[in-house]
């Protein structure tokens, strides 16, 4: 019947409101910004840039590779890649962001940033409280506004956080394997090369007479 939903609704709402005398579970809203709602894991707002380390700025994962710039719907993403690489937060040296700015207030929410992004350097913020007087400066956001640790992300997407952290270390270890036995059939042929030039015989002299 039509209107069934609509008298459903307000059945649950006269519900909850009578309820909410008695138990104060019933009560479906709070005092904000005094009472705050934790935010669900899954929420998403505007992305934001992960750092590993204590430096924001060296740690950033981030190698200004453009894949996201390219990608984002509304063109939002702004970047300009360094000239030059320079040490990350464990010393490697690596391509980084010179400029790396989000216009939020073009910014649509739709996740494709961090999809695309091949180094799991970009994330959706759940943090919603970004009002500002300035409409357009103040919502254009720089790498330093954007960037956040590891730690952070932990505690908003824990789950996806765990998956990812494993994935890295799995990817770390790989590349470590393969560097050693790199190193290792290096040392190899080295020795191998040595061992053939000591068994060389001397060279002989082919004139009789001499
Ligand atoms: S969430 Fe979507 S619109 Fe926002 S920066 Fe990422 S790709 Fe662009
Ligand atoms: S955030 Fe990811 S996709 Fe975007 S430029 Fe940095 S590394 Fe590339």
């Amino acid at each position: 019947m039509l209107g069934t939903g609509i008298i459903k609704g307000m059945a649950q709402t006269a519900k909850n409101f009578a309820e909410s005398f008695r138990d104060p579970k019933y009560l479906t809203t709070v005092q904000y910004p005094e009472q705050r709602i934790p935010t669900k894991e899954n929420n998403r707002n505007f992305p934001f840039l992960v750092h590993d380390g204590d430096n924001p700025i060296e740690g950033l994962r981030c190698v200004a590779c453009h894949i996201c710039e390219k990608e984002c719907p509304p063109q939002c993403i702004y970047i300009e890649k360094d000239k030059t690489k320079k040490p990350d937060h464990v010393g490697k040296l690596q391509f980084q962001p010179l400029v790396f700015d989000i216009d939020i207030s073009v910014c649509m929410s739709c996740q494709i940033c961090v999809e695309v992004c091949p180094f799991d350097a970009i994330k959706m913020d759940t943090d919603f409280e970004l009002s500002q007087t300035d409409r357009f400066a103040g919502l254009l956001v720089d790498k330093h506004q954007l960037a956040k640790s590891n730690d952070y992300y932990r505690k908003i997407h824990p789950t996806e956080a765990k998956a990812i952290d494993a994935n890295r270390a799995a990817e770390v270890k790989k590349a470590k394997a393969k560097a050693a036995a790199k190193a290792k059939a290096d040392a190899e042929k080295a020795k191998g090369a040595e061992v053939a030039a000591t068994a060389q015989p001397e060279p002989t002299n082919s004139n009789p007479s001499a």
